[in-house]
């Protein structure tokens, strides 16, 4: 049977173009400093979002946990929005990694009010810890993939910097945002001192992230990561993927969001289904379903079609290269039979 798998955007399988790309790289031991091609990608993605140097590690939750390790003190705090990836669904690197206390703040949409994060920002006396560090999303997974705009990374960055506190974006689907946004990437990174973004997500590579900031703080960062397990040999054939993706298939987002917002139009017809689809900005899709998620996703399942109950009364459809506008109206049909 066929499978149209909407339960993440990490479901893609790399392109023909990958694989060639991946046996054609020259390699060399990246932690000897010698993968021409892991440094080719580093050079590639430091230009694109216009920061000093750039490292390549194995995942977003690695590039996330050396952020916060190389940024933020032990027995500091820092400043994560609530429904954050790094705060909900890394396996608490922050307090076993980086021995921070994490301190989450209510947002809308993930947008933290300014007034509420300086009012967050603690200073550090003989009882309390101080601040050491502001995460962002961009785009927001657990908000249904909304972007925030460069003009609100400005604001979050004027606040931060009046503390002298450093940001770090976990962009894992900044790319979406700018693509969705209309804007360059550059636009959203300047207000930012660390970005993390995948390649593994849209972009559509078998493996990887990408940490960027400045020389020292990837220097920094490249310890963090040997320390962590992360320094890897021939790794140049996953970065050639990594090139491959960068120059080619980031415009190609704009098709996901098409078919997301098509797939929002279909659920808000379910009668157990609510949503707006006018909510839906990039390639996620969380809908409210009045039927127990898991059975209906188990349902779908037995018809071909996947997608993530997502916490209660809530299940999650992620578009991504690998479904198209086909794969769509499956999943809407489908769903229309069992109501
Ligand atoms: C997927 C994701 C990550 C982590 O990436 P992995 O490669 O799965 O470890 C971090 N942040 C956000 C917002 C994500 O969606």
């Amino acid at each position: 049977m066929k499978i149209s798998d909407f339960r993440s955007d990490t479901v893609t399988k790399p392109t023909k173009e990958m694989y060639e790309a991946m046996v054609k790289a020259p390699v060399g031991d990246d932690v000897l400093g010698d993968d021409p091609t892991t440094k080719e990608l580093e050079k590639l993605a430091a230009d694109m979002t216009d920061f000093e140097a750039c490292l390549f590690v194995p995942s977003g939750t690695m590039g996330n946990a050396i952020a916060v390790r190389v940024w933020a003190e032990e027995g500091t705090e820092v400043i994560v929005e609530e429904m954050s990836h790094l705060y909900n669904s890394e396996t608490a690197h922050l307090a076993v990694i980086s021995r921070v206390m994490p301190r989450p703040v209510k947002s809308n949409r993930g947008m933290i009010d300014p007034e509420d994060l300086r009012k967050s920002i603690r200073f550090q006396t003989e009882h309390r810890a101080r601040t050491s560090l502001v995460c962002l999303e961009n785009t927001h997974n657990y908000w249904g993939g909304k972007a925030l705009p460069p003009e609100y990374l400005e604001e979050v960055s004027k606040v931060a910097k009046e503390h002298n506190l450093p940001v770090h974006l976990d962009g894992a689907r900044i790319f979406n945002a700018a693509i969705f946004l209309k804007r360059d990437v550059k636009e959203f990174t300047k207000h930012v001192d660390s970005l993390m973004f995948c390649l593994s997500k849209g972009l559509s590579c078998p493996v990887g992230s990408m940490l960027c900031g400045s020389k020292d703080f990837i220097e920094k960062a490249r310890r963090v990561r040997k320390m962590l397990g992360g320094g890897m040999r021939q790794v140049g054939v996953l970065a050639a993927c990594g090139i491959y993706a960068l120059r080619n298939m980031v415009s190609r987002l704009a098709e996901d969001h098409l078919n997301a917002k098509k797939l929002a139009e279909g659920l808000a017809e379910i009668p157990y289904f609510k949503i707006n689809p006018d909510d839906v900005e990039t390639n996620i899709v969380i809908v409210e379903s009045e039927r127990d998620p898991e059975e209906v996703c188990e349902k779908m399942r037995e018809k071909g079609v996947l997608a993530l109950p997502f916490g209660p009364g809530r299940i999650r459809f992620v578009t991504h290269k690998d479904v198209n506008e086909e794969d769509v109206e499956r999943a809407i049909k489908v769903l229309k039979e069992m109501s």
